[in-house]
């Protein structure tokens, strides 16, 4: 099982480390064959290479599209040693054997990811070099693939072992399946106008491993698109603190992706537990817009991550630590701010530069057992135009206000999701319950709640506006929201009771904006 290799055949596009690969495999009387670039830097080294022309009996020719694809490259490649008729192909057509490969492919993600143009992209489909990796990783019972760098000091003895081979083997077929899989979602995405692909190329790498997922006995890692221009939190700057967990990945995402929404508005604070907002609030300044998004709901905060839309300073960073947090997430952070989280060495800070987005298109994707469920992002905006009063009174200038600000964090609540906000503030936030009155209810509470711990006359809800991510399908809902003192109502309408609610809304003196659009999340 162990091989000594006397011929190898190296076609890089990625040259590290091939000098030294080449002087060592020479060292031990090997010999090298190779294709132009490669084997001009391995004689530029002063190495003894034979090109792989003389070896076809053709010119490398249309652009290097054609350089190894010969049967005396593959016949090399794919003769098995001990197989008789094999043995005697290759010597009726002068096919020497070829004991080792060393590939690395075209750069067709960092092509893309550079933003090139169509015909460089298609110019880096490598296709001579796949083949030769999927021939060698075939008859790897008699020949080694060498597909990365870091695998060279494994053949530079000038033996293998059949064991080496097979995991080598197995490499290689995972790099082949994922330059593929690039490939195909490049063209998903480059060619069709449609959201959704007809299949779903899934070309993604394990990065960070995980401590464990959700709970302790679930493995869980990062996976990541390779090369692609991907922006979010999965590629935010960690600059001090714990690793993050899986936990902390979810619920950072959850804050980040809120708080993206308000990446033109004023300075936002976002804080999040268990991937839904426990306090959000726009103000003039940072600091004050944490104080009022704690105020929120200061019980649920501790231990919360944190997102915010402007670069964090001093003031605002302190005011953080003043209580457990897990994650703060945030654009920039200046050096006071760095110094002050130097101090709770266990925060973890992230730093995302530009905010994402929130109109991006993208993908979502959950498993079911046995499949997937695919969607397009919840990228949504009500439009101006699509506002509709239903009510007899219209809502005033900052009850609308208002209810734009509670609709846009109900969208990123989880179903069944009413928000009542005051002031560009949430004043309570009532997340996931199985029944949309419940949601009310429990928002109402977490108000009353958060008034007697501040010491307010009054719970925030009193004149605030409320919004429902989806219509109310009776008026009770709406009369818990008017129980709790809201004024004004944002919901999407559509209902076939909308008439009684709109009855009732219109009885307690409310204003009621129907928005056309849902926002379901699960
Ligand atoms: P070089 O720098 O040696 O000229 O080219 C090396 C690159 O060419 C490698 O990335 C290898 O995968 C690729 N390659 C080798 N043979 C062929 C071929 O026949 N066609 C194409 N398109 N690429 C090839």
């Amino acid at each position: 099982t162990e091989i000594r290799i006397t011929r190898a055949l190296l076609s890089v596009s990625d040259k590290t480390g091939l000098v030294e690969l080449g002087q060592a495999l020479a060292a031990q009387g090997v010999e090298l064959v190779s294709t132009g670039g490669t084997a001009r830097a391995l004689r530029d080294a002063g190495l003894a290479v034979r090109d792989v022309s003389d070896l076809t009996g053709f010119p490398e020719m249309m652009d290097g599209r054609v350089k190894t694809l010969h049967p005396v490259v593959h016949g090399g490649l794919l003769g098995v040693r001990d197989n008789p008729e094999h043995q005697a192909a290759m010597a009726e057509h002068g096919i020497g054997a070829i004991d080792l490969v060393v590939v690395n492919l075209y750069p067709f993600e960092a092509t893309v990811a550079r933003g090139a143009a169509r015909d460089e992209i298609i110019e880096n489909i490598d296709i001579g070099g796949p083949s030769m990796v999927r021939s060698a990783a075939k008859n790897h019972a008699h020949v080694a693939i060498v597909t990365d760098p870091a695998d060279y000091a494994l053949v530079s003895t000038g033996t293998t072992s059949l064991a080496d081979r097979r995991r080598l083997a197995a490499k290689a077929y995972a790099l082949t399946a994922r330059y593929d899989a690039a490939i195909a979602g490049w063209f998903a995405h480059a060619d069709q106008g449609e959201a959704l692909p007809e299949t779903l190329p899934v070309a993604l790498t394990r990065g960070a491993v995980l401590r464990y997922g959700e709970n302790p006995h679930q493995a869980a890692a990062l996976y990541l698109p390779g090369g692609a221009a991907a922006r979010g939190i999965a590629q935010a700057e960690q600059v001090q603190g714990k690793d993050l967990s899986y936990n902390n990945y979810n619920d950072a995402d959850a804050a980040l992706e809120l708080v993206a929404e308000f990446r033109d508005g004023p300075p936002t604070v976002v804080i999040v537990k268990h991937a839904n907002p426990c306090g959000v609030a726009s103000a003039d300044t940072l600091i004050d817009a944490y104080r009022a998004a704690l105020a929120c709901d200061s019980v649920s905060a501790f231990g919360g991550i944190i997102a915010v839309n402007r670069p964090l300073d001093g003031d605002t960073a302190r005011a953080i630590t003043e209580i457990f947090t897990e994650v703060v997430a945030a654009p920039d952070a200046d050096a006071e701010a760095r110094a002050v989280f130097a101090q709770k060495k266990n925060l973890r800070l992230l730093l995302t530069g530009e905010l994402p987005d929130p109109a991006r298109p993208g993908l979502m994707l959950k498993s079911i057992a046995g499949g997937m469920l695919v969607q397009t992002r919840d990228a949504g905006r009500i439009d101006e135009t699509a506002l509709k009063v239903v009510t007899r009174r219209a809502p005033t200038a900052q009850e609308l206000a208002d209810c734009r600000f509670a609709w846009t964090v109900a969208k990123h609540v989880k179903s069944n999701a009413i928000v009542y906000a005051k002031d560009g503030c949430t004043a309570g936030i009532g997340a996931g319950q199985m029944n949309r009155l419940e949601s009310a209810r429990i928002a109402a509470w977490k108000a009353k709640d958060a008034a007697d711990k501040a010491g307010w006359a009054q719970p925030r809800t009193t004149g605030s506006a409320v919004a429902s991510d989806a219509f109310f399908p009776f008026a009770d809902g709406l009369m818990a929201a008017v129980e709790a003192g809201a004024t004004a109502v944002i919901q999407p309408g559509g209902s076939i009771r909308d008439d009684e609610v709109i009855a009732a809304a219109d009885a307690a003196g409310l204003a009621m904006i129907f928005t056309g659009m849902r926002h379901f999340r699960h």
